[in-house]
């Protein structure tokens, strides 16, 4: 396990008083370990769950030739350029589930149904609805079909011996279908990751206290709660605690042994005050930076231990937005790393600006966009209006982010941007 310090002294270009998005990405990567406890679950527990191995095929599948049409399979060497060709149809037909077995002259034809197995010899075939059938004759017009149409191989989906998945892979729907597929009733995963969070600061509210002149109700905890939870990690809520020492440090102490990561709101900024940012340092090996982004920018990062168990700690700033967006782009990376999690970044869509946008190159910039499909059939994006960090509602009425980059300036009305759509990411 590598200290902050020599993190950053293998960071090229390293300063925590301006620290470029993609830098605090590599600085996370190198902070983090990816758990290596595995359990082993049965599919219908693996949803959201990251393969500890790969899943190697113990069959093929499908496991024999079918048919992937209703119709009648034949020899399709007997197809000619041009020409129809009448075929003898023999009795009795090919079921999926019940093979058809018997002998036939060359010029005869099965009538067989999707996922049938091929009867002996032949390889192609003709589905109904092409097919003129007279007693037991049947004619194919000329030149609509080629040898081994509609023909599944063996194995054409998974050969059996090869890996069907991969380590590292987050087992979605059509992952389990595929476990399923290859007979298998249980997988090993990595162990669940746990994460506590908590808020910071006096003036935060919980439910159910009443309102007072000068505080706000705690959002962030449950924004926290809902990023975490779509990720399929487990959360320890620790609520809001106050700024006071004795409590901070507790929360902290507790934190460190039940969880993999403690992420925090509040408290982190330059001009604190409080007792968040000392308490850090006090039980752990912690950077405190100033990231060139917007929203965002003060963000406190490293390790708090305890009796020599420790946990990854995020402590976010405390704005509303900032929380999310900062969560987006560096927390969800991290903890996927820790998950075990191969997952690469999410695919950034390319949109075009329906307004000018003012943006200063040496900084990130994350603005909330509703991307929609203009009258043209293009993909527009448009801001929500008030950018502010602590306007929340724009993270609601919002469907992506619109991601302006580093290098990136001003942004004319119709120019294309990236955005990080909020779909399949949370
Ligand atoms: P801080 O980062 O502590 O300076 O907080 C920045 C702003 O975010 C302040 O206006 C806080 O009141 C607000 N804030 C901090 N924590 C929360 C929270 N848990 N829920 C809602 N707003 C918060
Ligand atoms: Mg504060």
């Amino acid at each position: 396990m590598k200290t902050i310090e020599q993190i950053a002294a293998e960071l090229q270009g390293y300063d925590p008083q301006a620290l470029s998005a993609e830098r605090v990405n590599q600085f996370l990567a190198h902070l983090v370990d990816p758990v290596t406890a595995t359990e082993t679950v049965g599919v219908f527990e693996a949803l959201g769950r990251v393969l500890a191995q790969d899943v190697v095929s113990p069959i093929s599948v499908p496991p024999h030739d079918n048919s992937a049409m209703d119709g009648f399979a034949f020899n399709g060497a007997l197809l000619q350029a041009g020409q129809a060709l009448t075929l003898q149809l023999a009795e009795g037909t090919a079921f999926a589930g019940k093979a058809w077995s018997g002998a036939l002259a060359s010029n005869q034809c099965v009538k067989i149904m999707t996922g049938a197995i091929m009867p002996a010899g032949l390889d192609t075939v003709v589905p109904l609805e092409f097919v003129k059938v007279e007693a037991d004759q049947l004619t194919i017009p000329p030149d609509v079909l080629r040898l081994g149409d509609n023909r599944r191989f063996m194995g054409e989906d998974l050969m059996a011996g090869q890996p069907a998945l991969r380590q590292g892979q987050t087992l979605c729907p059509a992952a389990l279908g595929l476990i399923a597929s290859l007979g298998l009733p249980k997988v090993n995963v990595f162990r669940r990751v746990k994460v506590a969070y908590f808020s910071t600061g006096d003036e935060i509210l919980s439910l159910g206290e009443p309102l007072r002149e000068g505080a706000v109700y705690d959002s962030n905890r449950y924004t926290v709660f809902g990023l975490l939870t779509r990720m399929g990690v487990e959360v320890i809520d620790m609520g809001v605690i106050k700024d006071e020492p004795a409590a901070l440090e507790a929360a902290f102490r507790q934190a460190a042994l039940e969880a993999d990561a403690i992420i925090t709101s509040g408290g982190v900024s330059m001009g604190e005050a409080d007792h968040t940012k000392a308490m850090m340092k006090q039980l752990g090996d912690v950077a405190f930076w100033r990231i060139a982004m917007r929203p965002g920018r003060p963000m406190a990062v490293g390790r708090i231990t305890e009796n020599s168990k420790s946990a990854v700690l995020f402590g976010l700033p405390g704005n509303p937005v900032a929380v999310m967006v900062t969560f987006l782009a560096f927390v969800r990376p991290a903890l996927q790393r820790l998950m075990g999690s191969s997952a690469s970044e999410p695919v950034l869509l390319k949109a075009h600006s329906g307004e000018a946008l003012r943006k200063k190159p040496g900084r990130t910039e994350y603005q909330r966009g509703i991307v929609c499909r203009a009258a043209d059939g293009s993909l527009q994006v448009r801001t929500t209006g008030n950018q502010g960090s602590g306007v929340l509602r724009s993270m609601v009425e919002a469907n992506g982010l619109i991601v302006l980059h580093h290098g990136q300036g001003n942004v004319a009305a119709g120019d294309e941007v990236d955005v990080m759509m909020f779909d399949g990411v949370i």
